[in-house]
């Protein structure tokens, strides 16, 4: 049997789009990997016999469930609730829940996908999973929080644990709701293990593990610009989001010498062009986390701020970018308005913030471009490190998990470089497909050891 004799990228498409038929996140995703994938596996006719790519495009199951709550006025609402188990063939599948309304079985499916190569490029051993609920946690009391976080989690306990599958947080879902979810769980099991992580300090948590994203977002930046001897000193950086992924990456640019001026949300985008401090920072993470209230009132607070209703920063110009908000918030046009604007690198601290078209305007342009499955894998690396720590029933300290951090994000940004030194057309790193090929040989190399299961 040849490699001829395999089906080709566009006949492997066609399949996944048949059996998947509306799921546009998960075939974005599918087709992304798949582009690179299929010229790396061009010769190796043992991945192509083994069908391993179609494998990992099928999770090995989808749980979907029914959440009822009751609200504070005594109505009972139902809600869908979801885990995606994409692939354990390197370690418990691991993944964030997401609760959040546009939450559905092909976004998830998409984040599993993505989280299974993420995951093998930390070198831990952590499988793929995602999962939530189209829960919307905005404008609900605290009680309603905690009554469907038990609700969610009566059903979830079933399906977790911690050589199993062990969710952790995502949109929506920070350190208050992580907190209901394992009071529950332990409530339910009687036994108080690392089943989820972003636990708090005092029961499990591990230090850095809040910060970790957006930081290893910048490291992998500077770990980029390093390769054309240039750092994040001196450097304009445009950020999108205002939650924990996008304060922090804002923290560390400003520690590592940056200029951030702007962050966002939902509804639109602040411009300070003077610059954020971290009292700055640490406002927008109290107005966000805590005041749950408006990004918008930025503008008010601070002089020589201004916020711009309904739209994203893309044509602010910049040095350095960092989606850091959401899937697909950034599309072809926007990407060449950066490139044209000055901008020569874009680290996602996001998953898949950069529709397939702004990928292509990225690498033709032959900037410094980071996909979020190796950008953004300091926050499941610290999980990692997390579940380590509560096996081992100890504590790391703070310098040595940062050391860790940084170390990770190094060899993530090294081993990225490996597979795609050169396949640029201007002779760049092409980091995508780096990413791809490393997170995938990892994960198919064990599939094929276990044979046909
Ligand atoms: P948060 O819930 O803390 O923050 C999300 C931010 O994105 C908020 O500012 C939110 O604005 C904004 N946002 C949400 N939806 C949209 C939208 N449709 N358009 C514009 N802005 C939007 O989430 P995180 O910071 O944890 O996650 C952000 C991204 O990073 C996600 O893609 C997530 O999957 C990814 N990620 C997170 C990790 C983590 O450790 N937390 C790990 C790896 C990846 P608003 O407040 O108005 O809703």
């Amino acid at each position: 049997m040849s490699v001829a004799d395999h089906v080709d990228l566009e006949q492997f498409m066609a399949g996944v789009e048949r059996r998947n038929p509306g799921e546009t996140e998960f075939i974005q995703a599918v087709r992304e990997v798949a582009e690179d994938i299929y010229d790396f596996m061009e010769d190796k006719v043992h991945y192509h016999e083994a069908q391993i790519l179609r494998r990992i495009a099928e999770p090995d199951r989808v749980i979907s469930f029914r959440v009822c709550w009751e609200d504070d006025n005594g109505s009972i609402r139902v809600q869908r609730g979801y885990r995606v188990q994409n692939n354990n063939a390197i370690g418990p599948y691991k993944g964030g829940l997401r609760f959040h309304p546009s939450v559905n079985q092909s976004i998830l499916k998409f984040l599993a996908f993505e989280q299974t190569f993420k995951n093998s490029l930390t070198g831990l051993p952590m499988g793929g999973g995602k999962g939530g609920s189209d829960f919307n946690p905005k404008g609900k009391s605290n009680n309603e929080i905690m009554r469907f976080c038990q609700s969610f989690m009566t059903e979830l306990y079933r399906h977790v644990g911690e050589d199993t599958d062990v969710p952790a947080g995502d949109i929506g879902v920070g350190a208050r709701e992580i907190g209901y979810m394992f009071g529950q769980y332990k409530r339910i099991s009687n036994k108080f293990t690392g089943v989820l992580t972003g636990k708090g300090l005092e029961f499990g948590g591990s230090l850095v593990r809040t910060e970790a994203t957006g930081y290893g977002a910048v490291y992998f930046m500077q770990n980029m610009l390093g390769t054309k001897s240039d750092s994040c000193e001196g450097k304009t950086a445009v950020i999108s989001g205002s939650g924990n992924v996008a304060t922090h990456a804002a923290e560390k640019v400003l520690q590592l010498g940056g200029k951030v001026i702007t962050l966002s949300d939902s509804q639109g985008f602040i411009h300070d062009p003077d610059g954020m401090s971290q009292e700055k920072i640490d406002w927008v993470k109290h107005q966000k986390t805590v005041a749950r209230a408006p990004l918008s009132e930025y503008a008010d607070k601070f002089s020589g701020s201004s916020w711009h209703a309904g739209e994203k920063p893309w044509g602010i110009a910049c040095d350095i970018a960092l989606p850091c908000a959401t899937q697909n918030e950034m599309d072809g046009e926007q990407a060449k308005t950066l490139v044209k604007n000055g901008c020569i690198a874009v680290s996602e601290g996001a998953n898949m913030p950069v529709n397939l078209d702004g990928v292509h305007v990225f690498k033709d342009a032959g900037i410094l471009y980071a996909p979020g499955k190796a950008s953004n894998a300091g926050g499941v690396a610290v999980s990692g490190l997390e579940m380590s720590q509560n096996s081992g029933r100890i504590s790391w300290s703070e310098d040595q998990l940062q050391d860790q951090l940084k170390d990770i994000m190094k060899g993530i940004h090294d081993t990225c470089a490996e597979y795609g030194k050169g396949h640029l057309s201007n002779g760049g790193c092409d980091y995508v497909k780096g990413a791809n090929i490393a997170g995938f040989v990892k994960v198919a190399d064990a599939m094929l050891a276990f044979g046909v299961v």
